[in-house]
């Protein structure tokens, strides 16, 4: 395992050639293409600074341009910052002020936003992409990117691009390629900057080596079996600026000579229409993902069917999702478990009948676990009591950036990586994901797990969606409160949801307030944000 990231593209561009290794609304580029880009794209970074350790933003959807930037920084020995580009001003410009990047990329409606920040957080260059050049002219005529529109300011209206400071992309990849022997990065360096979620607070920036990167692309590898080099193709409808997509589509599927197409969105309906004429074999998702897809493709299943691995994470996944999903498609849906800390996966099922729905699955290879008591992570659980995931393995990171006190919090003596959730683990190894220790709610004697309170709440007919929180009480405990989401045409009786919890809880357990919400809060991946909603319960009820 001597291999950066760096080596691991060229080796695929050298050994899969003329085959696709990337597909945009149906627009494709070969690997020998990906490998040219790259080089010449690097080359123009170099040009304009860009040396080993620098920061480089990536701040973009998925486009092929995206995959380029990524490898051309790696190239230079740089570090990829990863974006999400519909976070708003002020997130994006926490993020640079943290990073300090000397160059960032960034979708062209974002560019002007990046532009804006005070001289101390602006980059020195901003490289703007405009996604749909990388499209043939006919089908850039065509498409509209169903990504919703940043608003420009009225500075940036009225004055040309070049005399904001933003130069093209073409810019960057018009270049010669950058030189055979310019230096490589090592093993050990660090590859990308990649911030967490933000879903317990701000998103910190974890810092991964080529090393940890690499690990988890080759432990997925070895978690799919009878994967065919050169010949599966992935869709990429998770962003790669988050680390599931970033390691699941990018790093993995490149190794392998897949062809990886690229969605810079999730629609059901683009989905559907690419597998036309590429059929899909790997998608890794989320559950609400999986639900959507089966429903768009009611009427003509067989359209999936060519799916022979789904993979989901970053939430739970109902077992009634699984069902669906199997049934319509006869293909597998397994779940897995990480955190961007671990580059992201250090836990997985089986691909096979041994897979055990409702249970993230056993660790990876070369991944060790343990769980122990939250209060005191030194202090092993009894076997079999649900206690604090602790994880060890070549693709747990290197601390936060920038963030001592809270790397030494997060990394203990050893190697072993603090998860923050609470898990039980069965006899024969398999890991249930319980709860987030931060979300526990603390009533005053007894703990409070908001996933069983949810679940009561879930298994009531009329309702959707719940999340449950504890909410500050003077005596200095938290009560238990949920917000809820109802299916179309229910309606709403708070008493009449509390009294469906008596049935399966006891009485400390049940939420004291349920109030309705339309939609409850979720991040961009999916995943319910139970600190917003109980930001908004305290607001409703002040
Ligand atoms: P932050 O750390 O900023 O609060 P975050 O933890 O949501 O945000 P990520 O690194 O994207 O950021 O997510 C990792 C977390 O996602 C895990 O700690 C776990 O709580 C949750 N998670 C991941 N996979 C699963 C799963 N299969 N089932 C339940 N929860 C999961
Ligand atoms: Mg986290």
């Amino acid at each position: 395992p001597t291999e950066t990231l760096v080596d691991m593209i060229d080796a695929a561009v050298g050994r899969y050639r003329r085959r696709t290794a990337l597909e945009f609304f149906g627009a494709e580029t070969s690997y020998r293409e990906l490998g040219e880009q790259i080089a010449s794209a690097a080359e123009g970074l170099r040009r304009l600074g860009v040396r080993a350790g620098d920061r480089v933003a990536i701040v973009l959807p998925n486009c092929p341009q995206h995959v380029v930037a990524f490898y051309a920084a790696l190239r230079l020995g740089a570090i990829v910052v990863e974006h999400n580009p519909l976070y708003t001003p002020p997130e994006l410009r926490h993020q640079f002020e943290d990073h300090g990047a000397r160059v960032a990329i960034a979708w062209s409606n974002v560019a002007d936003t990046v532009a804006e920040f005070p001289s101390d957080i602006r980059p020195e260059h901003i490289v703007a992409v405009d996604v749909s050049r990388a499209l043939p002219f006919g089908k850039r005529m065509a498409l509209r990117l169903p990504i919703p529109q940043a608003r420009r300011s009225r500075a940036a209206l009225a004055t040309p691009a070049r005399a904001r400071g933003l130069l093209a992309w073409e810019h960057l990849t018009s270049r010669r390629a950058l030189g055979r022997r310019h230096p490589r990065p090592s093993l050990d360096d660090t590859a990308v900057l990649q911030y967490t979620s933000g879903t317990t607070g701000t998103p910190k920036g974890a810092v991964l080596s080529h090393r940890n990167l690499r690990a988890n692309a080759m432990q997925s590898r070895a978690w799919v079996p009878g994967l065919e080099l050169g010949g599966e193709t992935f869709y990429g409808v998770l962003p790669l600026f988050h680390a599931y997509g970033l390691t699941l589509c990018l790093t993995t599927a490149l190794s392998i000579g897949a062809r990886l197409v690229l969605f810079p969105t999730f629609d059901p309906k683009l989905v559907l229409d690419a597998a036309r004429h590429s059929p899909p074999t790997f998608l890794p998702a989320v559950p609400p993902i999986y639900d959507r897809l089966v429903r768009a493709a009611e009427r003509r299943p067989q359209a999936l069917a060519s799916i022979r691995f789904a993979i989901s994470g970053a939430m739970s996944l109902p077992i009634a999702t699984v069902d669906r999903w199997e049934s319509a498609t006869g293909g597998l849906l397994v779940e897995g478990y990480g955190m961007t800390e671990s580059s992201p996966i250090t836990i997985g099922n089986p691909m096979g009948p041994t897979r055990r729905p409702g249970t993230v699955g056993v660790p990876f290879p070369s991944t060790e676990i343990r769980v122990v008591d939250p209060e005191q992570p030194d202090v092993d659980r009894p076997a079999g009591e649900p206690g604090e995931l602790l994880v060890r393995g070549p693709q747990v990171f290197q601390g936060y950036w920038r963030r001592p006190a809270e790397t030494a919090e997060t990394l203990l003596p050893g190697g072993w990586l603090r998860t923050g959730d609470i898990v039980s683990v069965s006899d024969e190894g398999f890991v249930t994901i319980v709860d987030r220790v931060k979300e526990l709610i603390i009533t005053g004697g007894f703990n409070v797990s908001p996933s069983e309170v949810e679940s009561a709440l879930l298994a009531h007919p009329d309702v959707r969606g719940a999340a449950v929180v504890g909410l500050p009480r003077p005596d200095g405990g938290e009560s238990v409160a949920a917000g809820v989401e109802l299916r179309e045409g229910a309606v709403f009786e708070a008493s009449a949801l509390r009294d469906f919890c008596r049935t399966s809880l006891t009485p400390y357990k049940v939420p004291k307030h349920v109030e309705l919400f339309d939609e409850l809060p979720r991040s961009l991946i999916g995943k319910v944000l139970r600190r917003q909603v109980r930001d908004e319960l305290l607001e409703r009820m002040s």
